[in-house]
């Protein structure tokens, strides 16, 4: 919405940097053996743009893409990027009703998807919008291929500029309807930029990427450092600790959710010995515990890179590659990206971001948008967080999730953090419940470690000394497991509308 900085370099420039200086690099391999160059890349992009055109599709044009992850996959959004056409990128677990709801809203040209995604419903449903939908499968094949196999001439790429579209990303809402985020070419380029210098990325960098590429974590934090630095990636299929301890000696970079990290502790075999070949470990879109943190630390001689970013705003902060890593904060705002925390009643506040890595605008909601931005350009993330003495920032959760007991605020993830250093606890959830005398009932929902003995009242008992009273939890329920979405963070509303009768 107020990106007056112009775009540092188009997208496209990081392609034509890399074929300039060394076609014959990797762009990226996979543990199968499948390797791609760079020259590869822009062949292979060349021809989807120009499939992609004989199909229809315009500059500003959404392709909306809905399939597993897949080196074809990449080549498709290279292409998008390539022609000007705005990538739209969809979660395969998405139901027939909510991919339905996603293409009535942004009116894609095209629909891709897998053939599993692509059902008789939804063909319907797509043809009924005048919307085209050719299918790409994980092997590569499909009708998109068969397009491509008929296409005989690239077109030259158009112009681009840095507040063209780039990509539509519908945010993982947990409550409401998802809206679609508007992202330019100047915010990837700004967003990508920054990255490169923060984490010191080279040409001689190999990212092991095994983070989805529906969600901007994979696709654009991911993706967008290593084209935009010409290194290289080990691309797996999924996330697999097992096969990614295998893989590690081969790459230099891994980004990762905290899953990926507490997966890895999780396996013995994991020890300084695997990770010779790392330079760094980054981690995002989601908390970090301390305690995940300082284990790991403690396990390889690591000390994790939290590094804090929303659909909305690409990065914002950032622990430093040069510098101390706080465990259970994200660092410091990245150059050019503006940090303020409003009303900070006790030091934390509504986190609020300006800069040219801010998106847009909600597609086909300007209420919704003009909701979420101050007069003055700053966007109201909807995240609460604090800075500490040194200005490094804090997040302290989701405004939506934030527990009012009795008048008081609770933080949740302050609970959190008290109940996961106790004995015998493997990890917890904190969320507010409707309470006829408190507003709000703190509770607290919690894995046990495997042969913990714990109840209820122990839990209670131990938190007594360390928190308030006010914040003690009113009852402890134990799970499991704890509900997550694909990006590792736990579903709390799922959790307050199983449990939203426990107090009557
Ligand atoms: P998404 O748009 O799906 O990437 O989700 C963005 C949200 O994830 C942010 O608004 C935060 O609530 C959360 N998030 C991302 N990174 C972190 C982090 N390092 N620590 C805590 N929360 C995070």
């Amino acid at each position: 919405m107020h990106n007056e900085t112009v775009c540092d370099q188009d997208p496209m420039q990081w392609l034509e940097r890399a074929l300039l200086s060394s076609p014959q690099r990797s762009f990226l391999h996979t543990p199968a053996g499948r390797s791609v160059r760079y020259e590869e890349l822009e062949s292979a992009t060349r021809r989807i743009a120009a499939a992609l055109r004989g199909l229809g599709v315009v500059k500003g044009d959404r392709v909306a893409v809905a399939v597993e992850k897949s080196v074809e996959a990449v080549f498709l959004y290279v292409a998008c990027l390539r022609m000007g056409a705005v990538y739209m990128p969809l979660n395969t677990a998405y139901t027939t009703a909510e991919l339905e709801y996603f293409l009535s809203d942004a009116q894609p040209r095209l629909f891709i998807a897998g053939a599993a995604q692509a059902d008789a419903g939804l063909r319907g449903a797509a043809a009924r919008g005048g919307i085209r939908v050719l299918t790409l499968e994980a092997d590569g094949s499909g009708s998109l291929s068969e397009s491509l196999a008929r296409c005989e001439n690239p077109a030259p790429d158009p112009d681009h500029r840095g507040d063209d579209l780039a990509a539509l990303v519908y945010t993982s809402g947990t409550t409401g309807r998802s809206k679609g985020a508007m992202l330019t070419r100047a915010n990837l380029s700004f967003g990508t930029q920054r990255l490169v210098e923060a984490w010191g990325f080279t040409a001689d960098d190999v990212l092991l990427h095994a983070l989805p590429l529906f969600h901007v974590h994979g696709l654009f934090m991911a993706l967008n450092t290593v084209l935009a630095s010409g290194a290289s990636m080990l691309f797996m299929a999924r996330f697999d600790a097992v096969e990614l301890l295998r893989l590690l000696p081969q790459a230099s970079v891994l980004m990762g959710v905290p899953t990926f990290y507490t997966r890895l502790l999780s396996r013995p075999e994991f020890t300084r010995e695997s990770v010779t070949s790392i330079r760094v470990f980054i981690c995002g879109s989601a908390p970090l515990l301390p305690e995940t943190h300082r284990e790991f630390s403690a396990r390889c001689g690591h000390a994790i890179l939290e590094r804090y970013g929303m659909t909305e705003t690409m990065i914002i902060a950032s622990n430093p590659l040069h510098g101390e890593r706080k465990p259970g904060s994200v660092g410091l705002p990245l150059p050019g990206v503006e940090v303020r925390i409003s009303d900070p009643g006790g030091g934390i506040g509504m986190i609020e971001v300006r800069g040219t890595n801010v998106f847009q605008g909600y597609w086909n909601a300007p209420e919704k948008t003009a909701a979420d931005f101050r007069p003055d350009g700053f966007f109201v993330t909807g995240d609460l967080g604090y800075f500490d003495a040194q200005g490094y920032l804090h997040v302290a959760g989701r405004a939506k999730d934030l527990i009012i007991s009795g008048g008081f605020n609770v933080y949740p993830l302050e609970v959190e953090e008290a109940i996961d250093a106790l004995p015998g606890v493997m990890e917890s959830a904190v969320i507010g419940l409707p309470h006829a005398d408190f507003g709000e009932g703190v509770t607290a929902i919690i894995v046990a470690a495997p042969g913990a003995s714990l109840s209820e009242r122990s839990v209670i008992e131990a938190l007594k000394g360390r928190l308030a009273k006010f914040k003690l939890p009113k009852r402890v329920l134990f799970i499991d497991e704890l509900p997550r979405n694909a990006m590792g963070k736990v579903r709390k509303q799922a959790l307050r509308s199983a449990h939203a009768r426990l107090y009557g």
